[in-house]
């Protein structure tokens, strides 16, 4: 059988499908009779062995793989046998008469919730681990089967529903072999992950998790957007030699990564990163970048029970910034959360259309405590490197002011306390809402800097969710207005003098970075895995040329047009 889905991050793999569906305890408070105490201490401790066994399982597996990561189990074993804890839990069975599972969530809560106060962020970072454990425990309790994407047995096909952001993050990337999902568009935050990290993955299959068993072998084709299933031997073999060639293609790219991004005029078209974490696996592709274009900094703040704090903070922008050194710039993004981003560590409103609601900037505003805290903590890395802070979500001057207002309130903080921070810094906005975009010339005056968001300028300009695939077809980043558009806003921040570039998925989509070449940006950023084909592209292009194509696609009538035209002039250079 052959379904269809939306190929977001190219490359093809067969293998096993892995189901999964991530696990959310929910424990209401149960209590029991006094007759029932001893029978309930006997399950927590059945529930408790079979934990041990599996922590036992995964530490043994890990040791020999992967070391480091054996250190977190060996920090979840220590918590699962911590005796302050398990006396607790015992007393709560006994004295409050309460279930085994509730028991658990209450003592592991009231554990969590101490931790998370500590003034030291290293026993602050425990409450995650401590989350962890609790939630092994319950589903355990709840019979549910182990599924993490951390810890993969064997190469599998991941199959879901959905993932959140904070899955891909997370997820073992060698033992991920592709990627599929029932939802979400080329833009969501899982394509974006999933192309950095160079993992095939198609998504929007509809009903893809009725469609598939846990281990049955499938195809995924993330190159023509075609998935298999039951395949015959001809399919397999077919499939087998099309790996092949795709591999020896993008070998044959990689040769572009690190060379000069210069035209074929001489005209030096900068190449930035886009980033979400300041791990060594995100900082491993500086040496092919001009820096970095857009740390999406909102990753620090996912999958983890409590805000990353100030001092954190300080030395992840300040290992970026190290990294990259003076002459490099590190672009931070203060906090995008909302829309497909969530956070355990925030309470946020339910909404009938979250991309439009209280969203990046504005939920920023609703809470000036986190929004400060960033601000400091980048301010004060700000001492090291080039540091260019840049505001998601500007809808308006009245947004932007109301954002340079609060980095002056915490400049004034910083220096009644002495402390110091950089005075350098650049501050920046994304350019992602149409109602900016259109006073570009206004806002170019109030800004040092600004960086096209083209997957939300599109979702906004189209009026197309970039998540849902029902309509994807509708979402057309080659749209003319999307070119005309951007065209205004490059033009006025050229005129001004202050730097602009693109750092949505368009600046690393060969076809539209020369339009974009050609509509004026000497800058674009994007995931590391885009850096070899635009270069290739770049180094293959006259600015006169690429001009060409940009007065042409304007005047175009569709986005069909647009894109059969650009693949027919851009041929060669593909
Ligand atoms: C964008 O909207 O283009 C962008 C770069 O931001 P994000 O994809 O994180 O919303
Ligand atoms: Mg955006």
């Amino acid at each position: 059988m052959m379904y269809n889905g939306n190929p977001v991050s190219a490359g093809i793999a067969t293998g096993p499908a892995y189901l999964y569906t991530p696990f959310k305890p929910v424990v209401e408070k149960k209590e029991i009779d006094e007759a029932q105490v001893p029978q309930a201490l006997a399950q927590y401790e059945d529930v408790k062995g079979k934990a041990r066994a599996e922590l036992d399982a995964i530490r043994d597996k890990l040791e020999k793989d992967d070391p480091e990561k054996a250190k977190i189990f060996i920090a979840h074993q220590d918590i699962l046998e911590d005796p302050a804890m398990d006396e607790e839990i015992r007393e709560v069975i006994e004295e409050d008469q309460l279930s085994p599972e509730s028991a658990i969530a209450k003592v592991y809560d009231k554990f969590a919730r101490l931790l998370s106060k500590a003034e030291d962020d290293l026993i602050r970072e425990r409450v995650a681990d401590i989350n962890d454990v609790k939630n092994r425990l319950l589903r355990i309790w709840f019979g549910v089967p182990e599924k993490n994407l951390s810890t993969l047995e064997r190469p599998v096909v991941v199959v879901a529903h959905d993932l959140f952001p904070s899955d891909t993050a997370t997820l073992d990337r060698s033992k991920v072999l592709a990627i599929v999902t029932e939802i979400g568009g080329a833009t969501s935050h899982s394509a974006i992950i999933a192309r950095s990290y160079e993992i095939p993955a198609l998504l929007g299959v509809p009903g893809v998790m009725d469609l598939l068993t846990d281990g049955e072998t499938v195809v995924v084709d993330a190159v023509e957007g075609k998935l298999f299933t039951q395949a015959d031997d001809a399919t397999l073999d077919l499939y087998a030699k099309k790996r092949e060639e795709y591999l020896v293609k993008a070998a044959d790219l990689k040769k572009y990564r690190n060379v000069k991004p210069v035209t074929k005029d001489g005209v030096h078209i900068a190449v930035h990163l886009n980033i979400g974490s300041a791990e060594d696996k995100d900082l491993a592709g500086q040496d092919c970048a001009d820096g970095v274009g857009l740390f999406r900094s909102e990753f620090l703040y996912m999958g983890r029970p409590e805000l990353p704090s100030e001092e954190e903070q300080v030395a992840i922008y300040t290992k970026a910034l190290d990294t990259f050194g003076a002459d490099r710039p590190v672009t931070l993004r203060t906090l995008d959360i909302g829309g497909d981003k969530k956070l355990d560590s925030m309470e946020l409103p339910v909404e009938d259309n979250p991309f439009l609601g209280l969203r990046a900037l504005r939920l920023c505003f609703a809470h000036p405590d986190v929004f400060k805290t960033q601000l400091r903590a980048a301010l004060r890395a700000g001492t090291h490197g080039a540091l260019w802070i840049m505001f998601p979500m500007v809808g308006s001057m009245d947004d932007i002011r109301r954002a340079k207002g609060m980095v002056d309130e915490v400049k004034k903080e910083l220096d009644a306390e002495g402390v110091p921070y950089g005075d350098h810094v650049k501050i920046g906005i994304m350019i992602e809402i149409p109602s900016i975009a259109m006073i570009s010339d206004i806002a170019a005056k109030e800004v040092d800097f600004a960086s096209i968001g083209t997957n939300d300028l599109c979702q906004y300009l189209t009026a197309v969710d970039r998540l849902n695939p029902t309509v994807s077809s509708y979402y057309q980043t080659y749209h003319p207005a999307m070119f005309r558009l951007i065209g205004q806003v490059v033009r006025d921040f050229n005129e001004a003098g202050k730097p602009v570039s693109v750092c949505g998925e368009m600046g690393g989509d060969p076809l539209s970075a020369a339009v974009l070449i050609g509509l004026g940006f000497r800058k674009l950023s994007m995931g590391v895995a885009s850096v070899p084909s635009i270069k290739k592209l770049i180094t293959g292009l006259t600015i006169p040329r690429a001009e060409a194509l940009a007065r042409t696609v304007v005047d175009m009538s569709s986005a069909e047009e647009v894109e059969k035209y650009l693949r027919q002039e851009l041929a060669d250079l593909l």
